[in-house]
């Protein structure tokens, strides 16, 4: 190798190493997002117990009735419904607002971080991702649940929203592990994201390319198809862009602020190739 050659290779072995070394404290830093361990247990506990008090009341309610037909079918019509949700909170997040926007701050914040550095929701803990929307559904569920006793609704109402918020809060987790390597899901899960219970990886990686405006819906995916081809979510950008005058994220990229930091496995993959 000539003088060139070993220069080369040394500044691009350099340039790798500051690279990374910036890239691992970006990773870091995403990784600690403010974060209390105890309170996210709490809160995706408490998120937990309104879904399983919600799921009770509704076994109780059918047992009585002595049928399971209707909660069971609206239990199905929530887990369909559910992924039609997480798809329009998705866009919305993902397009509008930041993290000084109300309410939804943190939430914007977080979504921007993921598209920005997609693996590193694979790493955290799971009620580091699950306690935000368990513990919106900790306050909302109980709530729901009451009104709908005091209406004395059927069995099929709590069935329903009972599943409908676990598959919110469970969201997070379908999204980190259409992001995770298949070898380290847990067992099934594989299965049931080629089946289309869960949303897939194909798909969902589909949300990560170019022109970052599609496949939003995070819990099965069966949305995302209908949305996609009849260009929901493009005619709504519009609606609001004529009214309001923002525009959503989506039109401006490639924007570096949200889409994958890919800078260290391109210039590894250079250096790699100018070792051989
Ligand atoms: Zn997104
Ligand atoms: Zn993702």
């Amino acid at each position: 190798m000539d003088g060139i050659g070993i220069a080369m290779k040394k500044g691009s072995a350099e340039s790798v190493a500051s690279t990374e070394a910036n890239f691992a404290c970006a990773i870091q830093s995403e990784l600690q997002r403010p974060y209390e361990p105890r309170f996210s247990r709490a809160w995706t506990l408490a998120g937990s117990a309104a879904v399983i008090s919600s799921l009770s009341t509704s076994a109780s309610l059918a047992a009585d009735a002595g049928s399971f037909a209707e909660p069971v079918a609206a239990a199905l019509a929530a887990y369909s419904l559910a992924d039609l949700a997480t798809g329009v909170y998705h866009w919305f997040v993902d397009n509008y607002g930041d993290a000084s926007t109300p309410v939804f701050g943190a939430q914007i914040d977080a979504f921007q971080g993921h598209h920005r550095y997609p693996a590193t929701i694979t790493r955290r803990e799971p009620c580091n991702n699950l306690h935000a929307l368990a513990r919106a559904i900790a306050f909302a569920l109980p709530a729901v649940d009451a009104a709908a006793s005091a209406a004395a609704a059927p069995a099929a109402a709590h069935a329903f929203a009972g599943v409908f918020a676990a598959c919110l809060v469970l969201s997070q987790q379908f999204h980190s592990w259409a992001h995770e390597n298949p070898r380290r899901l847990p067992p099934g899960v594989e299965a049931l994201q080629a089946a289309g219970v869960l949303v897939s990886r194909a798909q969902h990686a589909a949300h990560h390319r170019a022109p970052y405006n599609n496949n939003y819906c995070i819990v099965s995916g069966m949305w995302n198809g209908l949305l996609d081809r009849h260009r929901v979510f493009e005619v709504l950008e519009m609606v609001v862009f004529f009214r309001t005058g923002v525009r959503p994220r989506s039109w401006d990229e490639p924007d570096a602020a949200w889409t994958e930091n890919t800078t260290v496995t391109a210039i590894a993959a250079t250096a790699k190739a100018g070792n051989e």
